[in-house]
Order: structure tokens, then C-alpha cells, then sequence
């Protein structure tokens, strides 16, 4: 008797939603095949977590194989403007759970995820990209292009889309949706960073410029080396990549709040440039599928929340089709996208504060409250689903209302 399914499910993609996923079906018992178009090891952009995402690899088993590449622990976050400091310490934070994560290497950290989830009993194949993707609501077909170059095309009865910014199912069913937010972009590189103080190496630094329209990162790695980055409109993105005084090297060598630290210091590759990565979608999940990671939409790089809404995604999407093909009957626009709508939204809500300078009078202010501070450290945190929270309950006012007091005070 012929199988009727090679696999239980197929995810697109290797990237941390993708492992997180696998993670959570195979703990479940179901077969499962990730295809990955590269090459592992490979680089990616963001490289920031935050301390929810811990939560999160900790359930699927996947938070020892972290550990073991004893990366660079983060225990927060520390913004500038001019002179203005404000330091957020994740242990201080209002909601339960961590007080820490990490600063990764991407090209490590998802290559060490991937090969856990392999080890584990997921079937990975890189170098296998997936060219057209047929879903109903019994039975899969997806068709990829194997490491030799042949076609093969395989049967699921789900799958998974986790091909980040390959974003495959959204441009195949033409789900893409532009975001309501003005085109940005970044350019990036990995420095030398030998002479980094010991508090630079426990937080991602955030430093605004340009009237708060830019801001710097610069995230300490565990080998004394850093990845460095501007942020800002695709016009001062395009003038930072050329070559001249004042594009991307010399800004940083010369950056002030970076007080030298990367005067002299050795770029490890050309700088990278990346424009308008914001995207939306229209649907998250449909007949056999679900979306999750930066498959479904990716918002702005200033609060680092792209990693853990991919692992949050990659976790609930997983969960709700195993829950599917036990034969329960599963509400995924309310258990799935609008749970995670409310965690974009509530980061949303805290990236327009930051561009129209609402999070600056907040964070710069002389005589903050004490308490609040503690709840908007747990939204940097990423506990935005934590509804105890006012500063989550109340995210789309409470920022505005809070920066008119204190600019009033
Ligand atoms: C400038 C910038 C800075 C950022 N900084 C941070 C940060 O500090 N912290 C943070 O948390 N987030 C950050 N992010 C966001 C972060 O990059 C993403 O949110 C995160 O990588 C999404 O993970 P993912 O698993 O969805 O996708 P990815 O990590 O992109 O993985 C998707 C995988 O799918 C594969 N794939 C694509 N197409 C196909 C196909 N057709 N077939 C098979 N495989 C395919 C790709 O090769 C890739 O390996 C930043 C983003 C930008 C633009």
C-alpha cells in the first residue's frame, strides 16, 4: 500500500520560524520537511533578540543548543539622542519572565537552530527552493528545485510558510500588502570592536540622529567584534552607501555618540544596504497553510522585534495545525492572526512613537515615573501580549497622553 502523504508538513524556509516550528511538530510526532533555497551557515540581518523569544526556544527544546554557543548575553537596551541617555535593564521589567537573551550572529545562531531541529528528527534540505506551492484543505503539492537542479514536487497535509523575506506563498497568491509607514532602509556592517567598555557589551546600543527621522545600532558579538547599522528615509540610506565623507564608513568611524569606539576600526565585509523591507499581508493563513515570520509582515528594525514575532509565529502556527490534523476545528483568524496582530500592533504603536519623537520626551525625560518605565520595559522585552500591562492594554493613547504631560510639565 502506497503512503498517501510524503510528509505530515513542509516548511518553507530555515530561518529561526521555521526551526521553531519544525521543533514544535516534531515534539508532537508529526513528519515533517523544511526546504531551505541556500546554502547553511548563511548571513542574515538581525541579530537582536529579546528576552520572550527565550520562552519560546525553551519549549520546543531548543534553548540549549543557543546556549551552547555561548553568544553574547544581552540584559538590555540603552538609547541616545545628543547627550541624552535613557538605559533600559530587562530585569527590571513589569512582566514575568526573562531578564536576559542574546546577541546573535545569525549565520550561527540559525544554523545552530536548524541543526537541532534536524537532529531532533526533522528532514532539511538545503539548496532546495520551493518554485510553486498548490494548497487545498486535505492535500499539499509543493514544488521545489532540488540541490542538483531536478524538479521534485512532494505531498503534505500542511505546510508552513517561513521563507521570510523570500516571502513565497504571499507573492504566489498575491497576498502581498504594502505597509502604512514611510519607506526606510539600512545599511549595515560587522567591526572589529576591541574597544568596547564592559556595559557596551551587555546592551544594543540605539542612538537617534537627523531630527529622529535616523538612528545608529551598534550590537556587541561575544568574539569582540560588532554588527553596526544606520537606519533612516531610502534617501539618506542611498547617500550613507556611496563612497564619499559622508556615507556609511565615515559615519561611523565619526558617529559622536559612538565616542570613537570605531575610529580605527577594520569593517569585516562591505557594508550591506537593505530598502523598504516594511511589507503587510493581506490573509495569514488560508486552506492548508499558514504564514508566520516575515512572511506575514515586518514593521521597522527599532525595537528588534523581528526574531521573537517570528518565533512566537512559528510556535502558534505550528501548534493550531497540529491541533488541525488531530481533527479539532481550529479558528485561526482568532487564535492565530489576531493573536498576532495584537503584538505587531502593540510594536507599532511604539515605532510611530519613536519616528513622530513621542518614545524621545518619554525616554529623555528628567523625572519619569519609576513604574512606568518598569511596564514599557517589558514591551522592549517583547511581553507585548501581556494585557496586565497598561502600557500594552493601552498602547495606541498611552504614549501620546504620556509625552503631551510630560512636554507640558
Ligand atoms: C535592517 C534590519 C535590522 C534588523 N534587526 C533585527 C534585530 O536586531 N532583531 C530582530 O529580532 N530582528 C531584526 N530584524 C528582522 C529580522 O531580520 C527578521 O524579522 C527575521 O530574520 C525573520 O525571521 P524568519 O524566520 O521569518 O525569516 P528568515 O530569517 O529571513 O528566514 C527565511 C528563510 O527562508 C528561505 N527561503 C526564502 N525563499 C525560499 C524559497 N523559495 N524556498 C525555500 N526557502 C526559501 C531563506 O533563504 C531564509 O533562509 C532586522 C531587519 C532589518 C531589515
Amino acid at each position: 500500500m502506497t503512503k498517501e502523504f510524503d510528509f505530515d508538513v513542509v516548511i518553507i524556509g530555515a530561518g529561526p520560524a521555521g526551526s521553531v516550528a519544525g521543533a514544535k511538530f516534531i515534539q508532537e510526532g508529526f513528519s515533517v520537511l523544511v526546504l531551505e533555497k541556500m546554502d547553511f551557515p548563511r548571513f542574515v540581518i538581525g541579530e537582536s533578540l529579546l528576552p520572550q523569544s527565550m520562552d519560546y526556544l525553551e519549549k520546543v527544546g531548543l534553548l540549549e543548543c543557543v546556549e551552547k554557543q555561548k553568544f553574547q548575553v544581552k540584559t538590555g537596551v540603552t538609547f541616545y539622542h545628543n547627550d541624552d541617555v535613557c538605559d533600559f535593564l530587562f530585569k527590571d521589567r513589569f512582566s514575568e519572565g526573562w531578564d536576559y537573551t542574546y546577541q546573535v550572529k545569525r549565520v550561527d545562531f540559525d544554523f545552530a537552530l536548524i541543526k537541532e531541529v534536524e537532529r531532533k528528527g526533522v528532514n532539511v534540505r538545503f539548496n532546495a527552493e520551493v518554485k510553486s506551492v498548490k494548497t487545498s484543505k486535505k492535500e499539499q503539492y509543493i514544488l521545489f528545485r532540488d540541490e542538483k537542479g531536478d524538479e521534485q514536487t512532494v505531498k503534505s497535509r500542511f505546510v508552513i510558510d517561513a521563507s521570510g523575506y523570500g516571502r513565497v506563498l504571499p507573492k504566489m497568491f498575491k497576498l502581498e500588502e504594502p505597509a502604512v509607514t514611510i519607506p526606510r532602509g539600512s545599511i549595515y556592517c560587522h567591526v572589529n570592536d576591541h574597544k568596547r567598555t564592559h556595559k557596551a557589551g551587555n546592551n544594543i546600543f540605539v542612538h537617534a540622529f537627523n531630527d529622529n527621522s535616523s538612528w545608529i545600532w551598534s550590537i556587541p558579538f561575544s568574539d569582540r567584534t560588532a554588527s553596526v547599522g544606520v537606519v533612516g528615509n531610502v534617501d539618506f540610506i542611498n547617500e550613507c552607501s556611496d563612497n564619499s565623507e559622508k556615507g556609511f564608513k565615515e559615519l561611523i568611524k565619526s558617529f559622536p555618540g559612538l565616542e570613537g569606539r570605531f575610529n580605527d576600526t577594520e569593517f569585516i565585509f562591505e557594508p550591506k544596504k537593505i530598502l523598504n523591507y516594511s511589507i503587510s499581508v493581506k490573509e495569514m493563513h488560508g486552506d492548508g497553510y499558514a504564514l508566520c515570520g516575515n512572511s506575514t509582515e515586518f514593521l521597522d528594525p527599532i525595537f528588534s522585534s523581528g526574531v521573537t514575532l517570528a518565533i512566537v509565529s512559528g510556535y502558534n502556527a505550528a501548534s493550531l495545525a497540529i491541533e488541525e490534523m488531530n481533527g479539532q476545528s481550529v479558528d485561526w483568524e482568532n487564535d492565530y492572526v489576531d493573536v498576532l496582530k495584537q503584538g505587531i500592533d502593540v510594536f507599532r504603536s511604539y515605532v510611530d512613537a519613536w519616528y513622530n519623537g513621542d518614545l524621545h520626551t518619554i525616554f529623555f525625560t528628567q523625572n519619569g515615573n519609576p513604574e512606568f518605565k518598569r511596564q514599557i520595559c517589558s514591551v522592549l522585552a517583547g511581553y507585548v501580549w501581556d494585557k496586565s500591562n497598561p502600557f500594552v492594554q493601552k498602547h495606541k493613547r498611552i504614549l501620546g497622553t504620556l509625552a503631551k504631560v510630560i512636554s507640558m510639565s
